[in-house]
């Protein structure tokens, strides 16, 4: 390629939302030029990797976490429902992309499998009970089925029964149309199907600088990594599409909503096992509570997974810490991202953070022994020997106004010519709605033209599905015919 070459489009990064973004951009504007620089050597293979994530696609079904209980005992699902809402949108595309060729087979990428909540002990059946019974006239959570009876438990999670004690109550909020997704496969067929239709993918480039010249235009700097060469793309619109260090490229661009934000980087570390026995016992995702003090991020959860044809379980997470903001990155990442602007707000998270710092501190002690006792509370059978520990992905969790959140925050500039994605829950779940965002916030004076298209993808797009119950049932059936699931 020549020294600098012009793009109309230049997104940094190839996880799952960059790839999302790309192939809807390719759709709404065939002829524009696309680039996608990557500084690995294949799409998805960060955070958006089939074992740096747990593969969930979160839609509110299991996750206690979204469910919080209120001082009073009643049961707050709006986060839940809301996080539902962000998964029909995603699952609308999946099945568009399905049905337009743009992904041929859905069985590359996803899964039907139950998602089920969990807790044993009289308090936590009672509250279960209640989660429950405030979301079972919700249209979209109907179907889940509250089980308390022992022997049902064991026909549905035989390996999560064997050897637990029958007098200590336990319950399930099961709900039987959660989905397995292997992101990274799924942002490889998307980048895939953008590269096949005019979009230049640079793999094994590296993005260093980000500046915006007096015309408007951004010129980004970018190192080949195979061969050391340095080249410099010029771009009208640029998404920072680059997981944990899109929060650094950002601070680099020089735009004033990046300023004050820093980023923490929390990793993971999952159990796993592909012994047949174990996984033919488990046929499902299920979710516990996180334990007092922990992120909601930490939520323990013992996962069937389908990865490329094979079954496996997979068990966690359990925090890891390290200072890179990718799991690919440099010890020097957290330093070089703290600023003038955000220092204060970094030094006042870390001061209120005084119980998260402590959780991980505990959880950077844990052993393979330790974790395996953890895991008991799910398998109380499990020995050490059939699960070996994985590295999960980095996530860099947003700080700001001296708060740690765990939520994603888009950031753009004013001009809507830059736009970035901090943070990473719900995450690749809701890659689709949060692209969509961005092009919102960014394009505003091209959605009129877009809707038609944009409609096709997202037939509920603008709608609260809630609130239409009929148009929820079709884009559902519609789904699950065309996604197989
Ligand atoms: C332990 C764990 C469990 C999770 N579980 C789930 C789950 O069950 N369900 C769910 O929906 N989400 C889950 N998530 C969140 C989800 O994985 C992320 O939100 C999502 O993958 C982020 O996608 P992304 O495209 O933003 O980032 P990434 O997938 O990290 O992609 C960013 C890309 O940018 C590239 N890059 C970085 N810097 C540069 C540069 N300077 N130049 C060029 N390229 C660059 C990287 O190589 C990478 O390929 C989990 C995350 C973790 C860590």
């Amino acid at each position: 390629m020549p020294a600098t070459a012009a793009t109309d489009i230049a997104l940094i990064g190839a996880g799952i939302m960059s790839a999302t973004l790309g192939a809807i951009l390719r759709r709404l504007e065939p002829d524009a030029s696309i680039t996608v620089i990557e500084r690995s050597e294949a799409a998805g293979t960060e955070s958006s990797g089939a074992w740096n994530n747990a593969g969930t696609g979160h839609a509110g079904l299991c996750e206690l976490f979204y469910t919080p209980q209120r001082p009073d005992g009643s049961i707050d699902v709006a986060k839940a429902v809301r996080v539902n809402e962000q998964f029909q949108v995603t699952r609308q595309f999946w099945a568009y992309a399905v049905q337009h060729g743009m992904i041929e087979r859905p069985r590359d990428f996803v899964h039907p499998i139950p998602h089920v909540s969990f807790v044993h002990g009289a308090h936590g059946v009672d509250y279960l009970r209640r989660r429950h019974d405030a979301l079972a006239d919700h249209p979209l959570f109907a179907g889940a089925e509250f089980i308390t009876d022992f022997a049902e438990f064991a026909a549905r999670l035989p390996l999560m029964a064997a050897g637990r004690d029958p007098a200590v109550p336990v319950a399930l909020d099961w709900a039987p149309h959660g989905t397995d997704v292997d992101f990274g496969a799924l942002a490889q067929h998307l980048i895939g199907y953008g590269e096949r239709n005019g979009t230049t993918v640079l793999f094994g480039h590296q993005v260093h600088t980000i500046s915006q010249a007096p015309d408007g235009r951004w010129e980004l700097n970018i190192g080949d990594r195979r061969t050391g060469q340095s080249t410099r793309i010029t771009a009208k619109f640029v998404f920072v599409g680059a997981g944990g260090a899109t929060l650094p490229l950002l601070q680099r661009s020089g735009i004033g909503q990046a300023k004050g934000f820093g980023g923490f980087p929390i990793g993971g570390v999952f159990l796993r096992s592909g012994s047949p026995q174990l996984t033919a016992g488990h046929r499902a995702k299920v979710y516990g509570a996180p334990a007092p003090g922990a992120p909601s991020t930490t939520a323990p959860h013992l996962d069937a997974r389908t990865v490329d044809g094979a079954h496996w379980l997979l068990f966690g997470p359990f925090a890891g810490w390290s200072p890179r903001f990718l799991k690919d990155g440099r010890r020097s990442d957290l330093a070089r991202s703290v600023r003038p602007g955000n220092v204060t707000s970094l030094l006042r998270a870390g001061f209120g953070e005084r119980e998260l710092v402590g959780y991980l501190i505990g959880q950077l002690r844990r052993t393979h022994a330790t974790r395996t006792q953890e895991l008991r509370e799910f398998v109380p059978g499990a020995l050490e020997q059939d699960w070996s520990a994985v590295r999960a992905g980095q996530r860099v969790q947003v700080i700001r106004g001296g708060r740690l959140e765990f939520d994603t925050t888009i950031i753009h500039a004013d001009d809507g010519s830059i736009a970035g994605l901090l943070g990473a829950s719900p995450g690749a779940s809701t890659a689709v709605p949060a692209m969509l965002d961005v092009l919102r916030r960014c394009f505003p004076g091209r959605m009129g033209d877009w809707t038609p298209t944009l409609r096709e993808m997202v037939p509920s797009l603008g709608t609260r599905l809630a609130d239409e119950p009929a148009l929820f049932e079709q884009v559902w059936r519609w789904g699950s015919r065309v996604l197989e699931l």
